[in-house]
């Protein structure tokens, strides 16, 4: 009887160690045999596709929530100010820009200074890196250059006008270029999915809109856009159905900016998806995990 429970204690022991499915009220994680399938979340071990569905549902819930335009950082001082005190502007010239960009009703006010030939593209570039206390890289012209562009999807460059140029493996971190301003609620998603460290440089916008135009015609097979997606569990369905299609075992999601992005990787192969997010409402939207998912009116269209 005692080596039974000697047995049986160091059979609880041994088995205490190995990973356990994540997904609460789960039996079916326990049994050894499932332990070499199974797939990872967000770094936890689910047994099945059933239980990584469930988690992944919770996880849109909280994801699908209209997107909120990014608060602009008032703490910086304005580009135009900026280039004012270190002497590369002038008064006149400032207040004339800024007259053309409110009755034109847009624009950011560098695009303006360079329109009507007040400042050079490098002037700006070299401001905005002075404005966000960031390096100024080179454009990123060369095809070399573009090859890190690869660990982000192509919509979320183009949404935010950012470019990855450079990822430090033994490091772990990601140099992204911004040639706007530079978005740190889209650095940190960054930093979620690829679980690694970001900074953040600038570079020219010429230099930004010419790479985005180069790797937009570009094909990309491992990106797919789901825009009409008409609620949370439809999602977590057309995920799971990715991930047994291409055998994936790890998959990570975050949202960022208008989407919500999702990697799904096996040994050999990658793919994101991103499903578009609502419009921002008025006031903003918080879902909780009880409430209901959002219905999106736009048709379904795959891409
Ligand atoms: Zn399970």
């Amino acid at each position: 009887m005692r080596i039974w429970n000697w047995v049986s204690e160091t059979w609880r022991a041994w088995e205490s160690t190995l990973p356990h499915c994540a997904e609460a009220g789960c039996r079916a994680g326990s049994k050894l045999g499932l332990r070499r399938a199974g797939l990872e979340l967000q770094g936890r071990w689910y047994c099945s596709p059933q239980c990584v569905e469930k988690a992944v549902r919770r996880y849109f819930m909280r994801s699908a929530v209209a997107v909120l335009p990014t608060p602009r950082a008032q703490h910086r001082i304005p580009l135009g100010l900026l280039m004012l005190s270190r002497g590369e502007l002038e008064n006149s010239q400032l207040r004339s820009a800024l007259a053309a960009q409110r009755s034109d009703g847009g624009g950011r006010i560098g695009e303006w200074l360079v329109k009507l030939g007040y400042a050079t593209e490098p002037q700006i570039t070299t401001a905005l890196g002075l404005q966000w206390a960031c390096p100024v890289v080179p454009p990123p012209l060369a095809r070399g250059d573009l090859e890190s562009a690869g660990l982000l999807p192509y919509r979320l460059m183009q949404q935010f006008r950012m470019l990855p140029i450079y990822f430090s493996r033994a490091n772990r971190v990601i140099y992204v270029a911004f040639s706007e301003s530079v978005d740190y609620t889209a650095l940190y998603a960054i930093e979620q999915l690829l679980e690694c460290r970001s900074e953040a440089c600038v570079t020219g916008s010429c230099a930004m809109s010419q790479a985005l135009e180069t790797l937009g015609r570009a094909r990309r097979s491992g990106e797919l856009l789901f825009e009409g997606w008409r609620s949370v569990e439809e999602m977590a369905r057309t995920t799971c159905g990715c991930m047994l299609k291409m055998g994936a075992r790890t998959i990570r999601t975050v949202a960022c900016g208008a989407y919500i992005w999702v990697r799904l990787k096996a040994n050999d192969e990658q793919v994101d998806l991103l499903f578009r997010r609502t419009e921002a409402q008025p006031g903003g939207v918080e879902a909780g995990q009880d409430e209901k998912p959002l219905i999106p009116a736009r048709p379904s269209r795959v891409s």
